[in-house]
């Protein structure tokens, strides 16, 4: 018997292939779905005729004063896809006016009011790399729609070359008008893309100690400046980005939220959390199963001044 398909419930209006990996898909649903926040994900869903359906989760990268309109989604094809259905193989033969499934559940706790809170005063530092920037253009988008500037958000969007640099246009436009930009892509592969005048390497790398002092100076915040005190960061991508943008951060004393993290590294309950992540792959992104590795974070937070429940291991 074949497969039971899922129903299709909604439009791609438009769909724009940036590169043949990645696009950005605005799709709308057939009836009003409810209101959501940025940060949060819907589940999109496709049908293989013969291996029937697959349903994955995407941030939604476009704000919610639009929801009544259409839901924008940055998506990558991934070329060696664990699963024997990816969805990124049925979607990326998609054009506008296809059909697809979107459930009308929106979800997400990766949510300014779910992470930092609403009223919290310091800068959101947003850390992506390739689509992991899809909450930060929801966030930084109703930002400018509600208040006409991009507020106290920065963001450092990490990407191979320029041609996937998304949304880099509107960006620039929204968060570099003013003294001190506060949108900064930075690439990868910069001996490929001569003329590239940016900032060079992988997200991650800008968050390693040494060079810190560049990324505060470029977000005017001072020698030593970015702290916990000053700052709050958002992670969004894969394990990697997260990983290593975390664990550079911990020099600086910011607190991870992560519950499996803070009981590994004995992060006592009310020590306020000032490091939030989504991820989009299951990789666990610390490995908090190594002995040295879980002492030498430790011992970073502890030269920090964080006091931790069981300090030495
Ligand atoms: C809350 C949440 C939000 C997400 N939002 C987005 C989004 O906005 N855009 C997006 O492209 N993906 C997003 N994802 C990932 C997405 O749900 C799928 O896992 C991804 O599209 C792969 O699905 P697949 O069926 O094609 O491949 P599968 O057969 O499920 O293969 C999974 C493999 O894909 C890799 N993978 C997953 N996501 C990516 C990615 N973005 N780039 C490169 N490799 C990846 C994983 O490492 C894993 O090895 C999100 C995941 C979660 C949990």
């Amino acid at each position: 018997m074949p497969p039971k398909q899922i129903d299709y419930n909604a439009t791609i209006i438009h769909a724009d292939y940036l590169t043949e990996t990645l696009a950005i898909y605005r799709v709308k649903p057939d009836e009003p779905v409810d209101a959501f926040l940025p940060g949060q994900y819907a589940v999109l869903g496709l049908n293989h005729p013969e291996k029937g359906p697959v349903l994955r989760a995407y941030s939604i990268a476009s704000p919610p004063h639009l929801h009544n309109e259409y839901f924008e989604f940055f998506i990558r094809y991934v070329k060696q896809p664990t699963s024997d259905n990816p969805l990124t193989h049925l979607i990326f033969e998609k054009q506008t006016g296809d059909r697809i499934h979107m459930r009308s559940k929106l979800k997400g706790k990766f949510t300014i009011e779910d992470t930092v809170g609403r009223d919290d005063p310091r800068m959101k530092v947003c850390v992506a790399a390739g689509t992991g920037l899809a909450p930060f253009t929801s966030l930084v988008y109703q930002h400018y729609h509600e208040h006409g500037t991009a507020g106290n958000h920065a963001i450092i969007h990490g990407s191979s070359y320029p041609i996937d640099l998304g949304y880099r246009s509107d960006l620039e436009t929204i968060m570099n008008g003013g003294t001190t930009p506060r949108y900064f892509p930075t690439i990868s592969r910069p001996r490929e893309t001569p003329g590239w005048t940016g900032l060079t390497g992988r997200a991650e790398t800008h968050f390693h100690p040494d060079n810190l002092p560049e990324l505060e100076r470029l977000l005017g915040l001072g020698d030593g400046g970015f702290n916990p005190e000053k700052c709050t960061v958002l992670i969004c991508g894969l394990q990697g980005t997260i990983a290593n943008t975390a664990m550079s951060l911990l020099h600086r004393g910011f607190i991870p939220e992560d519950r499996k993290t803070r009981s590994a590294l004995g992060i006592p309950k009310d020590c306020k959390a000032s490091l939030f992540w989504e991820q989009y792959d299951t990789v666990p992104v610390i490995d908090l199963k190594d002995p040295e590795l879980v002492a030498e974070l430790k011992k970073r937070l502890l030269l920090q001044g964080v006091e931790l429940e069981e300090p030495v291991v």
